[in-house]
């Protein structure tokens, strides 16, 4: 008898029709003698509204009541689906994260599981029930709700799956794979039967949102076989693979973009030694991330230094900002938040020389200027005016042969 554990996100369990067909799906896989856990999310949309409320009450909430306000959305969820369940017979029975003890630190809103005691979860299986569990909650050592942040659920299933030692892990949501790139934007895009762990580890740290970073690492770690599939349709989804056996040699996966960066500039730094950490240093102690760098060569004595940031932090980074480019003596501060990255990854970069070249190539022929650069061994990140998104990434899609083949 094997063991799934199976995730269904926000669209997917939507209404209370998708909540009832989610429970066939469920109990078709019982059905077929398998051993099930499934993880769900919060009805699409109820997350933001839960947010929304907060923001009409106050500004700066405190993050441990936020917890409290949006771990909310995924008990309605459990409920409703254990119910569907049990209306059609199936034994079930529903958790919430801190019930079935999933650890996490304290850092609430982004929480990281640290343990999850199976327990509970294995009695209630052997008994011959499906156990639901809500999604992107967890608690920690004080007995705090955490979340894990936006798109946890997708976490909280390969956690769960890593510590039953599930034989496989199924994210089920609103597209049937993972695809070339995001459908939405280009929809000649083609579904992937199968991607390296590496390529979709970065494939969701460059901002394709159909798997939280986290929940790749996670599988990474513990070697969960993971898949993606629809829980609309039909089909085997994507096989996310730990062997790069089979992958064609050429191969580029796929193109992620990130809306969620902006760009910020130091004009006329003094070009000494120890610029570029007066600069960095008090960004990182203001706890704001810094994604790609680039430093221009100097001319006259100074450089500009050039760094991306969230957007969210765009203001605070500005801040800190003026009062280093006063101590430092550079001339101004500039940011820019209308911007994007969009990268090309794929383990075949690793035996081709060229695909760099390739890309900025294809972008100069659409009039699309590059501002910054980064690359590392499996991708080649861009980033670019955000009114080029869509031509872009249609352009890069197009020029690397990655369209549908029928
Ligand atoms: P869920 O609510 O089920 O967790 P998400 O909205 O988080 O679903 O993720 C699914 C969405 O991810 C898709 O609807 C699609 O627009 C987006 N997406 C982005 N990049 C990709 C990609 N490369 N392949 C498939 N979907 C992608
Ligand atoms: N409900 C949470 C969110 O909207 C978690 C999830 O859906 O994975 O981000
Ligand atoms: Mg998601």
């Amino acid at each position: 008898m094997a063991l799934i554990v199976q995730k269904y996100g926000g669209t997917s369990v939507g209404t209370t029709e998708r909540i009832v067909s989610v429970a066939d799906k469920v109990i078709q896989a019982k059905m077929q003698g398998n051993d099930v856990v499934v993880v769900v999310s919060a009805m699409s949309g109820e997350t933001n509204r839960l947010i929304e409320l907060a923001s009409e009450i106050s500004a700066q909430p405190a993050a441990r009541e936020m917890d409290v306000l949006v771990s909310t959305g995924e008990q309605v969820t459990i409920a409703l689906l254990t119910m569907a369940l049990n209306a059609r017979g199936c034994p079930a029975i529903s958790y919430t994260g801190s019930q079935v003890r999933i650890l996490t630190d304290s850092m609430h809103s982004k929480a990281r599981i640290k343990e999850i005691d199976g327990t509970r979860i294995s009695r209630d299986l052997s008994s011959g029930r499906v156990v639901v569990v809500a999604g992107f909650q967890g608690m920690d050592g004080n007995g705090n709700i955490t979340t894990l942040g936006r798109g946890g659920s997708d976490t909280s299933a390969v956690a769960i799956a890593a510590a039953l030692k599930a034989n496989e892990c199924q994210i089920y949501t609103d597209v049937d794979g993972v695809y070339t790139t995001d459908p939405r934007v280009e929809p000649r895009a083609r579904r992937l039967e199968r991607i390296t762990f590496e390529e979709m580890l970065e494939m969701a740290s460059l901002g394709s949102k159909v798997l939280q970073i986290r929940a790749v690492e996670f599988a990474g770690k513990y070697n969960v076989p993971l898949r993606v599939l629809s829980s609309f349709t039909e089909g085997e989804g994507t096989l996310i693979t730990y062997e790069e056996d089979g992958v064609e040699e050429a191969r580029i996966a796929g193109i992620a973009f990130n809306r969620d960066e902006a760009k910020l500039t130091v004009l006329g730094v003094p070009d000494h030694p120890g610029a570029a950490h007066q600069i960095l240093g008090p960004i990182g102690e203001a706890n704001i991330e810094v994604d790609m760098i680039i430093q221009n060569v100097g001319r006259d004595g100074t450089t500009d230094f050039t760094f991306t940031v969230h957007r969210n932090d765009v203001q605070r980074a500005v801040e800190v900002l003026n009062k280093v480019a006063n101590d430092l003596g550079a001339r101004e501060v500039n940011s820019d938040d209308s911007i994007i990255k969009l990268s090309l990854v794929g383990v075949g970069m690793r035996s081709h020389a060229g695909i760099a070249s390739n890309m900025f190539e294809i972008l100069a022929k659409e009039g699309i200027n590059i501002k910054m650069i980064s690359t590392s061994e499996i991708k080649i990140s861009v980033v670019i005016d955000e009114k080029y998104l869509e031509l872009g990434v249609r352009a890069l899609h197009d020029g690397f042969g990655l369209e549908k083949t029928a």
